[in-house]
């Protein structure tokens, strides 16, 4: 069984009988308040989420009747319904071009808006440092050509519908003790659109859409990161008899690399130098995301240190700055020596009288490992 969600007028903030415009003024105010370009709070993307959700179904006159009236249970089995569109939009959807797109005030018998899409993107490290244009190809539903979307055949009209009256509507009356009731349903005829299609179009059978390949460029902002979403609005699947288009998500996954790995607009890597590099210091060449870098280590170096690059890091997606690049230096001894190697570490041997500095830290080792300083 699926958890019930709270009830959504308690989550709005409103009366059951709250007029649409409270409903709207309320919505707006607690999206502000909660969207996760605003609060950072994970909490809030959580809370963000469910006022969506809320408002998805509230804010449509006709949801809200079949809420109203069935709760959740109207929309169970539709998880494109429950789950809203929208979820934690995050955070290239303008808050504004958001809210434009969510009250837009529709008529109940209006044809409905088309299903959203989700595509999948993968991207390189690469891609991700300097952003990129990627062309994708889905499948999805257009309006059909033949018929422009109103599914009947040409030079017939769509008509109005003889069990609703064009309304999409159909009124119930009930007698109960407790008085009369009445409950208001879309229309099973016409399924709430107010018209029947005597004679359907043949491209499309009466659907207004048809199924086709959508070749589409987008272009992915640098610095974005796994679980970022791009709304690209409009190109979801177009409605039915002529509706509205939803919208295609792309959800961006960023795939490991097999040198760096990326904490936030950090990323690390480790460089391997040899005991005589670390011993004397100098100059070292450093793999950098897209080229090498010099880097200047200090005599003396031990395992493990970290040098930082400042600004080699992943740019932050609204342009504010860069992050760093962490080189941790891993040292590394000679396992096979000639015999006159052999000799000559001996001799340096000798010299040091063959101790080892006193060096003992409880930061060190332990600290890396669990992540304490
Ligand atoms: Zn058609
Ligand atoms: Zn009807």
């Amino acid at each position: 069984m699926p958890v019930e969600p709270r009830d959504f007028y308690e989550i709005l903030g409103v009366q059951r009988n709250a007029s649409a415009d409270e409903i709207k003024r309320s919505y707006r105010n607690l999206a502000r308040k909660y969207h996760p370009d605003v609060n950072p709070d994970p909490e809030a993307a959580e809370k963000f989420k469910e006022i969506q959700s809320a408002y998805d179904i509230l804010g449509d006159q006709q949801k809200r009747e079949r809420y109203d009236q069935y709760g959740m249970a109207a929309f169970s089995g539709s998880g494109a319904e429950a789950g809203s569109p929208f979820g934690a939009g995050f955070p290239f959807s303008d808050l504004f071009d958001l809210f434009g797109q969510a009250t837009s005030t529709r008529n109940p018998s209006a044809p409905a808006r088309g299903d959203d899409l989700r595509y999948d993107l993968e991207l390189t490290l690469e891609e991700v440092a300097e952003g990129v244009s990627k062309t994708i190809t889905y499948p999805h539903m257009e309006k059909c050509e033949v018929c422009s979307g109103s599914g009947a055949r040409a030079g017939t009209d769509p008509e109005t519908c003889p069990q609703c009256r064009g309304t999409g509507q159909v009124r119930f009356t009930q007698n109960t003790l407790l008085g009369t009731f009445q409950s208001v349903q879309p229309c099973g005829r016409c399924r709430g659109t107010g018209k029947i299609i005597a004679n359907p179009c043949q491209s499309c059978n009466g659907g207004g859409r048809v199924r086709k390949q959508r070749e589409r460029t987008v272009s992915i902002p640098a610095g974005v990161e796994t679980g970022t979403r791009l709304r690209v609005s409009g190109e979801g699947d177009a409605g039915e008899r002529g509706g509205p288009s939803g919208d295609l998500y792309v959800f961006l996954y960023v795939k490991d690399h097999d040198t760096f790995v990326r904490e936030g607009l950090d990323i690390g890597c480790e460089v391997a130098v040899s005991i005589f590099r670390a011993t004397l210091g100098g100059t070292i060449t450093v793999p950098i995301i897209g080229g090498t870098e010099e880097l200047k280590i200090e005599p003396g170096t031990q395992p493990g240190q970290i040098y930082t690059l400042k600004g080699k890091g992943l740019p932050e997606v609204h342009g504010r700055g860069r992050g760093n690049q962490q080189v941790v230096i891993k040292v590394q001894v000679p396992t096979k020596l000639s015999a006159e190697q052999r000799q000559a570490v001996e001799q340096l041997a000798a010299s040091f009288g063959d101790k080892v500095e006193e060096h003992s830290e409880k930061t060190g080792i332990f600290g890396r490992v669990f992540g304490k300083h």
